[in-house]
């Protein structure tokens, strides 16, 4: 069988700087298939989709992001048209069956390891059903293999002459409940992580020095947390991850593990935050922020002091994101009883517009003071000078333990070191 699988464009925030990481939602799902299948794969936002292309026998769409969902509607739509059956799955399709259904011969809710084999057999079977629905039979974390990162097209993901991280995650599921977040909903209210060796297996396997460790977050068990960073040392991969937990032992252990910086979630200006940020700096780990703008408590002055906080504390870089709220959250449920959500157009639910009505500012306000955010913290320093200084701090982890490989002055390290002023551009 012929099987094409499509991760659909998807707006980035103008913002944001311009890279692709490899995508990971389609090659955990490509492991979950029978290698007899004959797959091919087109990530859109790197190289163009060419429609027809092709003699698939089936065309599976992976889904990530709610704003990706229209753009995958329409090439559902054109395949379905010329009669090739479509199939959904991954985490948008999860938060949006009904509509996808529309769009869809089948949709595919929840883990595909040992489920997705059902409905292939039904293809073979010409016993396709319309919906396959595994949301909360969840599999058993052992039977998730290493990634079939064969099927990328790996020169597409580079920056500036540096190749972008491989993404690897380790547990799925969180144990938590935040209010903006689908997770629970999605992958269970319970940390399921996979085993230890398997994870070291396909770290050996990424042939790549740097990689992401895309799990929700790491600091859901202690012990487990420990004994990943402990085996995982050995391998001197340098990587970057969610929350780690704010422990000494711990962070002693990631940073002895190669931890080269964290996305932390920036949620007030306590001096509990100021602590944290300081004691991963300390340890030589970067920080990026995830600052989320528009809660109940933010007006115009609250998020010039938020954005003055981030500022004092030195973070590496900061992201920001307007609250956003996705089906399947705790804070749509509250929004929509309030009657404060303004549209359901999936295509501007972007986390870089604002789509209901804040508490303390018009909405319009609120916009403005997200802009204001990026501009005011990227002001003096741009976002291309604090990224160089990251790559700086890589460069120099990697001469510390003796896995920087020397290159010559061009592409990656002319521009880290143009960027930071030491050569011209
Ligand atoms: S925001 Fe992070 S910690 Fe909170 S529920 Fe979502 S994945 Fe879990």
């Amino acid at each position: 069988m012929k099987i094409r699988l499509i991760y659909p464009e998807w707006p980035k925030l103008k913002e944001q700087t311009q890279f692709n990481l490899p995508p990971h939602g389609p090659v955990c799902f490509a492991a979950a298939l029978s290698e007899d299948i004959d797959l091919s794969f087109c990530d859109e936002n790197v190289e163009e989709l060419r429609l027809g292309e092709d003699d698939a026998d089936l065309i599976l769409l992976s889904v990530m992001l709610t704003c990706q969902m229209p753009r995958a509607w329409e090439i559902a739509d054109w395949y379905r048209a010329r009669g090739v059956k479509v199939v959904f799955g991954g985490i948008a399709t999860m938060l949006h069956p009904q509509e996808t259904m529309q769009h869809a011969d089948a949709v595919f809710l929840g883990e595909a390891e040992g489920r997705f084999d059902r409905l292939i057999e039904d293809v073979r079977n010409n016993q396709l059903k319309k919906v396959y629905d595994f949301l909360t039979d969840f599999p058993d974390t052992s039977l998730i293999g290493t990634a079939r990162r064969g099927i990328l097209k790996k020169e597409l993901y580079r920056f500036r002459g540096f190749q972008m991280v491989d993404l690897v995650h380790a547990s799925r599921g969180c144990r938590f409940n935040c209010f903006p977040c689908c997770t629970p909903y999605l992958g269970g209210r319970k940390f399921r992580p996979r085993p230890v060796d398997a994870v070291v297996e396909e770290l050996k396997s990424i042939d790549n020095d740097q990689v992401f460790f895309v799990d929700n977050s790491l600091a859901q068990d202690d012990e487990w947390e420990k004994e990943l960073f402990r085996t995982i040392a050995p391998l001197k991969k340098k990587w970057i991850s969610h929350p780690i937990k704010d422990s000494d032992e711990i962070l002693d252990l990631a940073a002895e593990a190669g931890c080269w910086y964290v996305y932390q979630a920036i949620v007030d200006t306590s001096d509990h935050i100021r602590r944290k940020i300081k004691r991963l700096k300390e340890r030589g780990i970067g920080v990026e922020g995830t600052v989320l703008l528009g809660l109940d408590d933010h007006d115009e002055d609250y998020i010039k002091r938020l954005v003055d906080f981030l500022l004092e504390i030195d973070l590496d870089l900061a992201e920001f994101t307007i609250l956003t709220p996705f089906p399947h959250t705790p804070i749509r449920d509250q929004l929509m009883r309030q009657g404060r959500i303004l549209h359901s157009d999936w295509r501007r639910y972007t986390t870089g517009k604002v789509v209901f009505e804040p508490a303390k500012m018009s909405p319009s306000a609120l916009q403005s003071m997200y802009e204001y955010a990026w501009e005011t913290f990227y002001h003096d320093e741009s976002k291309e000078m604090r990224m160089a200084r990251m790559f700086l701090k890589l460069i120099e982890k990697k001469k510390k333990d003796g896995t920087y490989k020397r290159v010559r002055l061009s592409g990656a390290r002319k521009w880290t070191k143009a960027a930071v002023g030491e050569v011209a551009p």
